[in-house]
Formats: C-alpha cells, sequence, structure tokens
C-alpha cells in the first residue's frame, strides 16, 4: 500500500471516490465500475463513510477488501458524528491492523435521526489529532472552496481550515465548478502560511435535475454552466455530454495550472470518469 502523502510528493495523483454498496444490485454495479476503471491506474480511491453500525462495518469492508484482492490503493473515510472518542480509536487501530495507512478524516454533517447518539469529537481536527496519536497514517481532509456552508463567514472557515490542514498532509476538496474558486482558496491558505496539496474534487453535472441537489449540497451550479446544459436540453443523452465536456474543460484549466491532483466524485459508476479521462488525453496513463 502506498502513503498518499508519498505519492502528492513524487507527482500529481488522480483519484476516485465510491460508496459503500447497501445491496446486492448496487454491490454489482460497484464490482463492474471497479472492473473499468481499475485499468485507468488511480493513484488511490477513497471510500466514503455514513456513521452507524452497518456504515461502519460497510467502508470497512470495502477498504479492505479492496486491499486484498484488487490493485487499488484504497483511503478510508471516517467522521466524527454520533462516534464517542474510544469508538473512533478503536476503529482507527481496526484499520492500522488491517493495513490501511490512509485515512480522510471528517467533521461530518449533524445526524438527522434526534436519538443518535452524541458525538463526542467537535471537528475534523480532533481526529486528526487522535489519528496522529495512532500513528502510522497519512491523513487527508476535506477542505470548501466558497467555504462551508456551515461558517460565518469565509475567513473564518480559511482559518480553521488553515489549522486542520497544517495538522494534516493533505486536502481535498468538495467540487465546485469555477476554477477560480479552487485558486481562490490555494492562495488564502498561502497566506496563512499553509501550502501543503489540496486536490481538487470534480463532480460532473450529468442531468438538470441535478442542479438544485449540488446546491443542498453547498456547491451551486453557476449560471453558465446551467446555460450550456439548458442549450443541449431536452435530449438528455446531448445534456450528459455538456456536462462532460464542461467537467473536462475545468479539468484542463485546472492541470494546466499544475493542480497536485485530480480527484472524481464516480458515484459509483465509471462512464463520465472515463469519458473525462479520453477528452484530457489522460486514458493511457494506465
Ligand atoms: P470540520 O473541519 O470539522 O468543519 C466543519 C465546520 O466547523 C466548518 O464550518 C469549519 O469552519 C468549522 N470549524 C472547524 N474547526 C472549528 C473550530 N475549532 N471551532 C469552530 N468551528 C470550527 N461526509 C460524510 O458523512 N461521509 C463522508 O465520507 C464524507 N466524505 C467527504 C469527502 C470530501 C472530499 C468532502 C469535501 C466532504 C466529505 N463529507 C463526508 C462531508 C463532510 O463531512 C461535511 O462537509 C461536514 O459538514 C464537514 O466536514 P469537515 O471535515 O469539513 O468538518
Amino acid at each position: 500500500m502506498a502513503r498518499i502523502a508519498d505519492l502528492l510528493g513524487a507527482g500529481r495523483t488522480f483519484s476516485f471516490e465510491f460508496f459503500p454498496p447497501k445491496n446486492d444490485q448496487e454491490q454489482a454495479t460497484l464490482v463492474r465500475t471497479l472492473r473499468e476503471l481499475e485499468p485507468l491506474a488511480p493513484s488511490f480511491v477513497s471510500v466514503t463513510y455514513r456513521g452507524g453500525r452497518e456504515s461502519r462495518q460497510r467502508t470497512y469492508d470495502l477498504v479492505t477488501g479492496m486491499l486484498r484482492t484488487t490493485t487499488l490503493n484504497p483511503m478510508a473515510h471516517l467522521i466524527c458524528v454520533a462516534h464517542t472518542r474510544l469508538e473512533l480509536a478503536e476503529i482507527l487501530v481496526d484499520y492500522r491492523k488491517a493495513g490501511i495507512e490512509n485515512l480522510l478524516a471528517l467533521g461530518g454533517d449533524p445526524p438527522k435521526d434526534p436519538n443518535a447518539a452524541e458525538g463526542e469529537l467537535a471537528h475534523a481536527l480532533e481526529l486528526v489529532d487522535l489519528a496522529r496519536a495512532i500513528g502510522g497514517f497519512s491523513l487527508g481532509v476535506a477542505a470548501h472552496p466558497v467555504g462551508h456552508p456551515r461558517s460565518p463567514d469565509l475567513a473564518t472557515d480559511r482559518r480553521h481550515l488553515a489549522e486542520k490542514l497544517l495538522a494534516a498532509d493533505f486536502a481535498i476538496t468538495q467540487f465546485f465548478f469555477r476554477a477560480e474558486e479552487y485558486f481562490g482558496l490555494v492562495e488564502d491558505l498561502r497566506r496563512l502560511g499553509v501550502d501543503k496539496p489540496v486536490i481538487p474534487g470534480i463532480m460532473p453535472v450529468t442531468s438538470l435535475s441535478s442542479v438544485p441537489r449540488m446546491a443542498t449540497m453547498g456547491a451551486a451550479v453557476p449560471p453558465e454552466w446551467v446555460e450550456r446544459l439548458e442549450a443541449a436540453a431536452p435530449d438528455a443523452e446531448a445534456v450528459r455530454r455538456a456536462g462532460i465536456e464542461l467537467a473536462s474543460e475545468l479539468c484542463d484549466r485546472l492541470l494546466g495550472e499544475g493542480v497536485p491532483g485530480m480527484h472524481f466524485y464516480t458515484l459509483n459508476t465509471s462512464t463520465a470518469t472515463r469519458e473525462i479521462y479520453a477528452n484530457l488525453g489522460l486514458s493511457a496513463r494506465g
């Protein structure tokens, strides 16, 4: 297994994000997707975590299964929400025992279930500190180019992010649609004295119906993107192609400016990522 901090030190990384399947059908889809994406030789792949006993097991099983049965280099996500410090320490120790060295340490969102247990760690930084104390992890954190939705203002968010990233090894951003938002984030961090790698997160918008959902996830699709997507409507395939083109143009600009890596939110399908790779001439990497 390769530590992501070392990979970033050696050159640009390309990575894919997956969520653990909840049923047999999702499992079959994921197996097919992994088979289709493995030839692109990603530097690492990451597996999300939703919290709760079942999700804890699903993420663990997928991450350790990838390590045992594929050539992929997995990273586990972990959130503070609804866990005691001891539980989080147990999860981290289990990952280390299984040979997992890459972790994305996250705050997580407040649980929707009012009966969910109160979490003991308030912010991702505390999880970074806990993982450091256990030792042996290459640690990533989340960054929000336009600021985290719960932050009172951008400057406060940037200060908390700078402190967190200083303790970690690298950051991966929430998806965004304008390159300037990413460059603004990197510049703000530099001014705060932090120059650790910040990997841009890429999410293609492949349907008009997903546009309102993106806004609720903290990254509104800008009018110039909506205009290009609407111009292709009502042909759903043409809208999808326009979305892939827009994402490819964004990636092209980011790569041209020398970003340290590129992280694709795959939603467990391979088509969009493979098409963007082809547009960028990256397919030959595999
Ligand atoms: P934090 O760094 O804890 O920040 C949360 C808020 O608290 C921010 O407003 C921040 O400015 C503020 N803050 C931080 N430190 C302090 C402090 N000391 N005092 C006061 N305020 C502070 N969610 C999941 O549930 N599962 C996943 O697998 C998952 N994967 C993700 C992957 C990526 C790449 C990204 C970008 C997000 C992911 N998320 C995931 C979403 C994430 O959990 C949410 O955005 C969550 O609301 C915040 O997480 P964070 O790690 O940024 O939290």
